[in-house]
């Protein structure tokens, strides 16, 4: 039989080694987080991913060539993202000190998980809700525990999870496009026993935010992202808001220099734009509205939405023979089926004539 070791200079491994098997066992265990399909044909209304219709700011296709110029690309970025963080403290009205930078906000989200929850912890979140939590509580080998949200999209009073490590509330929620108001946020900071994590990916489309929190409770870490409302979600970029001396220890948890030279001149100059930024929310949010009109019409149950996409269910047909209708016109919507909860429809407001055009194809299905 074969041993490990040197044998005439050469490495030899055990006949039984697999390098697979040495990977850990949660990670063998898991099935992975399964993204949205990304079909990037240019003929294709791609509304399953909540991606911004228009496109980004000029200025952030100047910031680019800029970056491009000079020896920019040959050295490393500012590690903690400073320019950045100067610009969006501005435009926030928070201490850059309190800003954590992020390759989009999955990566803080990852940040915030190593560094708060230890290997048998305990992550929490509602359900239906965004299912990346779940392979980042399996990635770390914690726990993880769902609270149904009640029908109305309300959670239970009191919260019924003591003592997570981490509680993630998305705030607009996905897929339902629902936003807890602050008196609830409050609340909720008080009884979870721990941080709390508003990932407010869609916060730019909501009427409030859970920002000022962070200011006032001791627990609370709000999450932003460039991918839906800045229209870079090609670029990652996201980042968090929490109070200065907790940014210090989160810095020594995430990569040295974990965005890069042309995300952090695109992020800058997007967030220092914050008339263009204006413009397409209204856009969005004109548009919006007129879809909820429209697919309620059709006979949807559409929950009323605080972000860029509309929840639609239905009790009289199954709705995947809509989808996969939709898919075989170049449509392409999310399908979500939630154990225990049932299914529906997410559909990302596109632009005015995506809409027309999903409008007209739904017409000739429902
Ligand atoms: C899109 C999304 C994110 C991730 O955004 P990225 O910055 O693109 O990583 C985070 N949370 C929720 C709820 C999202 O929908």
């Amino acid at each position: 039989m074969k041993t490990s070791g040197l044998s005439g200079g050469v490495f030899v491994p055990p006949v039984s080694f697999s390098l697979m098997n040495a990977i850990r066992p949660n990670i063998r265990g898991m099935a992975g987080y399964v993204p949205g399909e990304q079909l990037n044909s240019p003929d294709i209304v791609k509304l399953n991913t909540n991606e911004n219709p228009y496109p980004p700011s000029p200025r952030v296709f100047e910031a680019i060539r800029a970056a491009l110029t000079g020896d920019k690309l040959r050295k490393y970025p500012q590690p903690f993202g400073d320019t950045f963080r100067k610009a969006a403290g501005k435009v926030l009205g928070v201490d850059p000190d309190s800003i954590l930078i992020g390759n989009g906000s999955d990566d803080i989200l990852t940040i915030l998980t190593r560094a708060f929850v230890p290997e048998g912890g305990l992550i929490a979140s509602p359900t239906p809700s965004y299912i990346l939590y779940k392979s980042l509580a399996e990635i770390q080998g914690a726990k993880f525990q769902t609270v149904p949200f009640a029908d109305d999209w309300s959670l239970p009073n009191p919260w019924p999870v003591a003592a997570a490590n981490l509680t993630f509330l998305p705030n607009p929620n996905s897929p339902s496009g629902s936003c807890l108001r602050l008196p609830v946020l409050e609340r909720l900071a008080e009884q979870v026993g721990g941080p709390l994590v508003l990932d407010e990916a869609y916060a730019d489309f909501a009427e409030w935010n859970g920002l000022p929190l962070v200011k006032e409770l001791p627990n609370v870490i709000v999450t932003r992202t460039f991918s839906k409302s800045y229209a870079l979600a090609g670029i990652r970029f996201g980042f968090a808001v929490a109070d200065p001396d907790t940014v210090r220890e989160l810095l020594k948890v995430k990569d040295s220099y974990n965005c890069d030279v042309l995300s952090l001149a695109a992020a800058t100059a997007a967030i220092e734009d914050q008339g263009y930024f204006a413009d397409v929310r209204d856009r969005i949010l004109a548009t919006r509205g007129r879809m909820q009109a429209e697919l309620s019409k059709l006979g949807f149950r559409v929950t009323g939405s605080q972000a860029n996409f509309l929840w639609c269910r239905r009790n009289d047909k199954p709705v995947k023979p809509m989808y996969e209708a939709l898919k075989a016109k170049n449509i392409l919507v999310r399908y979500m089926n939630y154990a225990g909860y049932g299914d529906g429809l997410r559909i990302s407001v596109g632009t005015d004539a995506e809409i027309d055009k999903l409008l007209a194809e739904l017409r000739k299905v429902v």
